[in-house]
């Protein structure tokens, strides 16, 4: 049973792989954060480990040794690792260095300790440095038996196409309302109408409810940024100006954080078309209520859907590698005044 909330295509891609004994031995799970990369590492991990006839069973010692972070041939780079923060460029910029690269490759030509195989998973593989990436990409070449590479990332065009071409690309998508709210109902005991608000700020990201629910302080950062982003829109363009400065800078150490930022402040003014529209039962951030209706009753529909569009563009050009202040500063000089 593999414990995912939604994901059909690449999970069905996986069990038949596993099914047919033609597993590659890299893979590479794109999708954006939160929406469970680490979690179908860890099982598929677990799936060629297990001890029982019904892999990944999640109940023998393996399986629970590797839900654990204790099993032996079973690797985590994590990018909360604080040693991926330091290495080769400085520490201004985080990187995965070449050191961590040849450890796992040393690791990686031992027959495994304990299970079958030996996985290791790289958490944030865009973060790989160059010659990180070249040392990887000969164990890539010619892998030793046994081993299993897992590659996560939220941004695959910044991984050098070489590393992605020799990998086995399972791409990860937001799921449905339903289906995380459905999870929640079951999996953790909410009442259907608060998994479902949860559900829907979640944006389809199943990592993202768990952390709501858990009121992981990652969760409560992102609602102080939902809050700065509802007043930005209420405040003098020297503060606008000064807040595209700072995401522009942001951008620069982790690009990730200042997409994610303007996803957000995507759907906050998609929930003002909602209102605008009169369908305020759809929106996303229901908690906000009082406020996405005034600013709904500031704009007009033409404005609000041209400033979608305008975010939408935005993260379209950083992600062709435009210049982030230009881009983040254009978008900001282009906010509706409505009708103040
Ligand atoms: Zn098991």
């Amino acid at each position: 049973m593999w414990p995912i909330i939604g994901q059909p295509r690449a999970l069905a891609w996986i069990e038949r792989s596993l099914k047919e004994g033609r597993l590659p031995h890299a893979h590479l799970f794109t999708g954006p954060p939160h929406v469970g990369k680490t979690t179908l590492a860890l099982t598929l991990s677990q799936a060629v480990n297990c001890e029982s006839d019904d892999p990944p069973c999640g109940k023998c010692p393996s399986c629970l040794h590797i839900a654990r972070g204790i099993h032996p041939d079973v690797v985590l780079l994590s990018t909360e690792d604080t040693g991926l923060s330091t290495e080769e460029n400085g520490g201004s910029k985080r990187s995965i260095g070449i050191k961590r690269i040849m450890e796992i490759q040393h690791l990686a030509h031992l027959k495994p300790y304990q299970g079958r195989w030996r996985v290791f998973i790289i958490q944030g593989a865009e973060l790989l440095t160059g010659d990180a990436a070249n040392c990887l990409l000969k164990t890539l070449e010619e892998p030793p038996p046994n081993v299993l590479f897992i590659l996560l990332t939220a941004q695959e065009d910044r991984l050098p196409s070489t590393v992605v071409s020799r990998c086995q690309r399972v791409e990860m998508r937001p799921t449905s309302t339903e289906t995380v709210r459905d999870f929640l109902v079951q999996g953790r005991s909410l009442s259907s109408e608060h998994a479902e608000t949860l559900a829907r700020q979640c944006l389809g990201r199943t990592g993202l409810a768990v952390m709501a629910v858990d009121n992981h302080p990652e969760w409560q950062q992102r609602q102080e940024t939902i809050s700065a982003l509802a007043s930005l829109i209420e405040a003098n363009r020297d503060k606008q100006l000064a807040t595209a400065s700072g995401w522009a800078e942001q951008f620069g150490k982790a690009p990730e954080t200042t997409k994610d930022t303007l996803t957000l402040w995507r759907s906050w003014w998609r929930d003002l078309l909602l209102i605008k529209g009169g369908c305020p039962p759809l929106v996303t951030h229901q908690d906000w209520e009082g406020q996405t209706i005034k600013q709904a009753q500031q704009y007009t529909l033409g404005e609000i859907v041209s400033f979608i569009h305008s975010i939408g563009n935005a993260i379209q050009q950083l992600d062709q590698n435009a210049n982030p202040r230009l881009v983040l500063e254009v978008l900001m000089l282009g906010l509706p005044q409505g009708m103040r």
